[in-house]
């Protein structure tokens, strides 16, 4: 899939050509056991299975939901009819940053500042008190975190955006 700068046909084109997205009847499966349906906004693949359908560009554009995915695949096994939920989340990410070269996914901020995009080793209390050994993570490693975000901040998306990035 190469999305170039345009318009919602091209993200139809892009997603119709993936899976059956106009089979989906709104049956919500693909939420059951979507971890990052419990976030705050909750991503609700179904929803967006919609607004792809109903054309809704604006919205789709500024629905930062498509990036709280944590690319497990779930919704694409559970789907009964085959719409391929992940594919589509991966189109509308893509679509979302053909048309908006300063967009900066949140999850990004996340990486800059853990080197992760979840909350890893982070109970490091809880370990001690459980006695088990310390959690080697590039989070509590400043030296590689330090080169980490050198790094990305080489990136036109990190570096045209810097102010977000305090370190
Ligand atoms: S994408 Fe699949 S699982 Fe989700 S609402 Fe549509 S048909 Fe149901
Ligand atoms: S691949 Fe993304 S949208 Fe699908 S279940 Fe996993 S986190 Fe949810």
């Amino acid at each position: 899939m190469d999305l170039q700068q345009g318009s919602i046909k091209d993200l139809w084109k892009a997603i119709y050509n993936t899976g059956d997205l106009h089979h989906c009847f709104n049956c919500s499966t693909c939420l059951s056991g979507c971890p990052a349906s419990h976030g705050d906004p909750p991503l609700l693949v179904r929803n967006l299975a919609r607004k792809v359908i109903l054309g809704l560009e604006e919205e789709l554009l500024n629905d930062d939901t498509p990036w709280a995915c944590v690319s497990c695949s779930k919704c694409e096994e559970m789907c009964p009819m085959d719409v391929k939920p992940f594919e589509m989340i991966l189109a509308i990410r893509q679509w979302q940053s053909a048309n908006d070269e300063t967009r900066v996914p949140p999850s990004i901020v996340e990486i800059y500042k853990r080197g992760y995009t979840q909350a890893v080793g982070v109970n490091t209390d809880l370990r001690d008190k459980l006695g088990l050994p310390e959690l080697k993570t590039i989070t509590n490693n400043p030296e590689q975190l330090q080169f980490f975000r050198e790094m990305l901040m080489k990136t036109p998306v990190v570096s045209a955006n810097d102010y977000m990035f305090g370190g």
